[in-house]
């Protein structure tokens, strides 16, 4: 297992579309894990492909890995409960509930973002397997934010157009600056 780089705003790869997965072979597993791996590396509780620069529908859970008494145990004795879903798509959603929210790809900035509380889920195992499943608060907005990755949206597309444009400004600007630094 390898971590990956996780690209970052403005990288043109974070808002394009992925294309779903037909191949369900060893490449897809050895995609997963490293994903898996790079995000526990980064301290993330998602991480969708596009973030690594794969254009494939690919997600990577682990709520766990936000749990503060969980990372501060030593690394054997982590519990992990990582979670793949290939070829996600939302079949329902009900309920409303705000989450300030963070993402590996949005460097140093949080914002509240409103989104369905439940959602219903449709999505196939590495295996192909197809699978449905409802996930309800931080769960279905992790769901939320990662499927948002897989159509090139992040989680800054949802403020207001206005803070919207001065955050993306701000951000482009902070990430010129450490490029040329
Ligand atoms: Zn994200």
């Amino acid at each position: 297992m390898s971590v990956l780089q996780v690209f970052t705003f403005p990288h043109p790869v974070l808002t394009q579309e992925a294309k779903p997965v037909a191949r369900f072979d060893s490449e897809l597993k050895q995609l997963a894990d490293n994903m898996l791996e790079t995000m526990y590396a980064e301290g993330g509780i998602g991480l969708a492909a596009n973030q690594v620069g794969q254009l494939k529908r690919l997600i990577v859970v682990d709520l766990r890995n936000e749990d503060q008494e969980e990372l501060a145990k030593p690394r054997p004795e982590r519990h992990r409960e990582p979670r793949i879903f290939v070829n996600p798509s939302l079949l329902d959603a009900s309920g409303e509930t705000v989450t300030e929210e963070a993402c590996l790809s949005v460097v140093d900035f949080t914002a509240e973002v409103k989104r369905a509380q439940r959602i219903v889920v449709g999505y196939q195992t590495l295996a192909g397997e197809a699978r449905e499943e409802t996930l309800e608060d931080l769960a279905a907005v992790c769901l939320q934010h990662e499927m948002d990755h897989l159509a090139g949206k992040l989680f800054i597309d949802h403020l207001p157009p206005l803070k919207r444009q001065i955050v993306k400004r701000r951000l482009a600007k902070i990430a010129k600056l450490a490029k040329s630094a």
